[in-house]
């Protein structure tokens, strides 16, 4: 058994299918004589694949974004035709009859080892552009393994690195029943990915792709954070038990679909819900959301072959708009760097990713970029006049009234162009993501220039207890059932409440028992979450009353330590909905 992070609750078992497979444990088999020459001829193929989506990359940004953002994958092109790195590939098939993929993996051992040792960020820099051409390639080459896929039985147990994007797009039909990854923690895109399924996850866990191969048995508990690889025949039926237990609660829970979420004393509170793609919206509806509170549009750029302009945006804003609840949506502006990259928007590494060049501040150095996207939300909201008043756009990562100020003007030229080109467009709310302790300082000046307001608790823990959200290393710090974090969301509540601006919380705690009862003892009315978590929250809700909850708050805001506030609030779940044991964790 091996111990990681649990990220997604519930209990899968499954085979695996580990994604990064030809990076981790190369390929060892020696071709025939009689096979070297097909295989030269595969590399060239899929060499000239990657060049051509290279080259095809490089037109549309150079085109939509601009030549000095489009030129990486220039570099990237005269990387994969550089002389030396073709040479040692044909020289490996040829010479020692290694097969691609593992002449490949042998490659960027040899970069890596040669470009660490040096001090120079500039040198390192590139070791990543070499990987990224490596991964293209790997991509083309991979044709091959995917027969390996198909031979695996499912349900699939995903083993990555880390999970992209990218990598859940091309699973397609496939069924996932869990997810294990090595890096990241509670918010990471792997997390996010796998909550908004539905699927059991566990991340943290270090070393894991070295000990699981495909085809073996994996059981993930996503409640307490353990994988187990290859079972007794006894344990595992005890977890598929436990599986179909987590399945049957699921069900049932998702029964109360069409009822409102009202607590015992009647109490309603708004459930929102998280989305990333067209499926989210519509599984938002299918778990009974009430509207749509965060639609992070950066896994439009993610998952897209290259640059989606303002119509392909307005395309998919308008579809969102239309699959969900109520067609009721709060769309968030890009809000990339940090764990997040794409290539043409910059691709410094930076010493604090986190800290640096991400988000907002980004946006507002690609003007025109950015410009569009507005214009595209703005375009989307005006199909239905009832759109209108229920599109809002949500500002990522704001930190001074100036940058508020500045996408308020943003906003009013895009309104005027749109006008101008007599192109229709809705009056859309303006709110912001209060993610940034500075911002949480001076939440009385921001809220006199903005609509609402959304809490946005991964990234205001993190940068709360200066403690890496992804990193599994310091996970015991990024906790937000802290003190300090409930001291500063209590007051942040309070203030929107005083103000009378409408307030959500969008980060994952949202969707936690033990942390939506002290939000709701807070005073918040309105939760966005992975749409999975609605029916048991909803199910919560009911056996929840006003007073209770304000009661359990103040005992809490009382205890030091988290630990103990995790104690409390396990014993405080177990007695007021003892049906979502097997649901409620740390
Ligand atoms: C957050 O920071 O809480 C949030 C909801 O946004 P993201 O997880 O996308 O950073
Ligand atoms: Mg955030």
């Amino acid at each position: 058994m091996r111990k990681g992070i649990g990220v997604s609750p519930g209990v899968a078992v499954g085979t695996a299918y580990c994604i990064n497979e030809i990076f981790v444990n190369p390929d060892t088999k020696r071709l025939e004589k009689s096979e070297v020459l097909a295989e030269l001829g595969r590399y060239d193929q899929a060499r000239d694949r990657t060049a051509a989506d290279l080259n095809a990359l490089y037109q549309k940004v150079a085109r939509q974004v601009g030549t000095e953002e489009a030129a990486i994958f220039r570099a990237h092109e005269s990387i994969l035709h550089d002389s030396a790195f073709t040479a040692k590939i044909r020289a490996w098939i040829v010479d020692e009859c290694q097969t691609a993929p593992a002449a490949l993996h042998r490659l960027l051992e040899e970069y890596t080892t040669l470009f660490t040792s040096t001090n120079d960020d500039y040198i390192k820099e590139r070791l990543a552009d070499v990987r990224d051409v490596v991964i293209r390639l790997s991509g083309h080459l991979s044709d091959v393994l995917k027969p390996q896929l198909g031979a695996l039985r499912e349900p699939l147990i995903l083993v990555a690195n880390e999970l992209l994007p990218s990598q859940v797009v091309t699973l397609g039909k496939r069924e996932v029943a869990g997810v294990v990854t090595e890096t990241g923690g509670r918010t990471s895109h792997a997390a996010i990915l796998a909550r908004s399924r539905g699927i059991p996850a566990v991340s943290g866990v270090k070393g894991i792709q070295r000990q699981i191969k495909n085809g073996d048995l994996l059981v993930v508990d996503g409640r307490e954070g353990h994988v187990l690889i290859n079972p007794d025949p006894e344990t595992t039926s005890a977890y598929l038990k436990l599986q179909r237990e987590f399945f049957d609660l699921k069900d049932a829970l998702a029964e109360n679909r069409d009822q409102p979420a009202v607590t015992a004393d009647g109490q309603s509170v708004e459930l929102l819900a998280n989305i990333n793609s067209l499926s989210d919206a519509q599984a938002a509806v299918a778990m009974g959301a009430s509207g749509v509170g965060l639609f992070r549009t950066e896994y439009i750029f993610l998952t897209h072959p290259d640059v989606p302009d303002e119509e392909q945006q307005l395309q998919v804003y308008r579809e969102i708009i239309e699959a969900s609840p109520n067609h009721q949506v709060t769309i968030r502006t890009l809000d990339l760097g940090g764990d997040k990259t794409i290539p043409y928007l910059g691709h410094a590494r930076e010493a604090n990713p986190f800290l640096g060049w991400r988000s907002i501040r980004l946006s507002f150095e690609h003007p025109e970029f950015f410009a569009k996207q507005i214009r595209a939300i703005l375009r989307a909201a005006a199909k239905e006049p009832a759109y209108a008043k229920r599109v809002r756009i949500l500002f990522p990562m704001i930190t001074t009234l100036e940058e508020i100020r500045r996408v308020r003007t943003m906003v009013r030229k895009a309104r005027q162009q749109l006008e101008a080109e007599g192109k229709p467009y809705g009056s859309v709310r303006i709110g912001f993501m209060l993610e940034v302790p500075a911002a949480a300082v001076s939440i009385d000046s921001l809220l006199a220039e903005v609509d609402f307001v959304s809490i946005g608790s991964n990234d205001l823990v993190q940068y709360l207890m200066a403690a890496d959200r992804d990193n599994p290393k310091v996970s015991h710090l990024c906790q937000p059932l802290s003190p300090p974090v409930l001291r500063v969301l209590t007051n942040i509540i309070a203030a929107c409440n005083a103000a009378d601006t409408p307030v959500t919380l969008c980060g994952e705690m949202a969707g936690a028992p033990r942390a939506f009862v002290l939000l709701f003892g807070m005073g918040l009315r309105s939760f966005s979450m992975s749409p999975a978590f609605i029916p048991m929250i909803k199910d919560l809700t009911s056996h929840l009353t006003r007073k209770r909850a304000e009661r359990i708050l103040r005992r809490t805001l009382e205890i030091k330590t988290t630990a103990g506030i995790q104690r409390f609030m396990a014993a405080q779940i177990a007695e007021i909905a003892p049906n979502l044991k097997l649901l409620d964790s740390a």
